[in-house]
């Protein structure tokens, strides 16, 4: 039976133009920069989303780590939300490798964080205060429904921070689902950040891999930084050729995934025991819950829901993550939707 994997667009494989380009990709010592594969995806990175430099680094995480680094001393103070991935998924990084120490605040449904409780967390010159350096925000916004951070809203807080003296990290994970969304052009909505990070390892296909992107002299900074954490790679354009199908072929692709999100919610609205959360989906996740008067948890459900070959995201004791990506077709959510009517009506008969 073919699985219809919804728990996240991190499952998604190579696509044979992806395969074909990493057998014949051309390659060198990236760590002696002479990889000129990896070298033409950051300049395809960079230009896309209009910074200086790019560098190629393993994983969104470490994408973020090095750029909190390269951002801050040890002691410095970084602002973020309470339900932000660097917060929550990120095994503590800043703390633990940076000495960087992190201010919450509470991210608003929609994923901002409030420019009031931003204004009021940026701390005054007092040798008692860590020093405000940089302010995270995250588009779109993973725990907050997969939301799109808006052009405007991300120019406000990013002007608020640079007022004050702050500099501005955006982990844009997902930044060609928000530009899809919104439809406006990534190079636009991330022009009033200093640096961005975005995933080439989840709806754009490829296997492995994120770019962190931001002045020339800031991404110098932050290659010295992949190197301490072990991240300098040798002959790595057998991923980056991946990757360079992933910003030209896939990124262009991401409003189909939006478009059956929708689809799927659609479907998932017939059943009477199921709850979407509100403006579910805004890109291409679509998040659902048990209605509380069901007797029945998201674990025990999702098992039944394997059992129909549907894998899904358990986000809460009665809560679903369903993400639809490139290697999720409209009779893969059909069998989705079937699987959850079905699964309910087997474990509630
Ligand atoms: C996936 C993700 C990351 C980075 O994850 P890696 O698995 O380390 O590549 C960072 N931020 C957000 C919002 C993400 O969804």
């Amino acid at each position: 039976m073919d699985i219809v994997d919804l728990r996240s667009d991190t499952v998604t494989l190579p696509t044979p133009a992806m395969r074909e380009a990493m057998a014949h990709a051309e390659l060198g010592d990236d760590v002696y920069r002479e990889d000129p594969t990896v070298n033409r995806l950051e300049g395809i990175a960079a230009d896309l989303v209009g910074k200086e430099a790019a560098l190629f680094v393993p994983s969104g995480t470490m994408g973020n780590l090095a750029a909190i680094l390269a951002h801050c001393q040890r002691g410095d103070e970084v602002i973020l939300g309470h339900l932000s991935h660097t917060f929550l998924y990120e095994a503590g990084g800043i703390s633990a490798l940076g000495g960087v120490h992190s201010h919450q605040l509470y991210n608003q449904p929609d994923g901002s964080l409030l420019l009031e409780d931003i204004h009021n967390a940026i701390r005054p010159q007092d040798i008692h205060h860590p020093s405000s350096r940089l302010l995270c925000l995250e588009n779109t916004h993973n725990r907050c429904g997969g939301a799109a951070l808006s052009l405007e809203y991300t120019r406000q807080a990013s002007e608020l921070a640079h007022t004050h003296g702050l500099s501005v990290h955006l982990d844009g994970a997902r930044i060609f689902n928000a530009a899809a969304a919104l439809e406006v052009e990534a190079r636009e909505l991330v022009a009033p950040v200093d640096s961005v990070t975005f995933c080439l390892s989840k709806g754009l296909c490829a296997p492995v891999g994120s770019l962190l992107c931001g002045t020339g002299a800031f991404i110098e900074s932050a290659r010295r930084i992949r190197k301490q954490l072990g991240g300098g790679m040798r002959q790595a354009g057998v991923l980056a050729a991946a990757g360079i199908i992933g910003l030209k072929e896939i990124a262009p692709r991401l409003k189909e995934d939006h478009q059956r999100a929708q689809f799927l919610a659609q479907k998932l609205r017939l059943i009477p025991q199921l709850v979407l959360d509100e403006g579910t989906p805004h890109t291409n996740m679509v998040y659902v819950a048990l209605r509380p008067d069901v007797p029945l948890d998201a674990d025990r459900l999702a098992q039944e829901l394997r059992q129909h070959g549907v894998m899904v995201g358990v986000v809460g004791a009665r809560r679903f993550r369903l993400v639809t990506h490139y290697w999720i077709d409209d009779v893969a959510l059909e069998r989705a939707a079937q699987a959850f009517a079905e699964g309910m009506n087997n474990l509630l008969e």
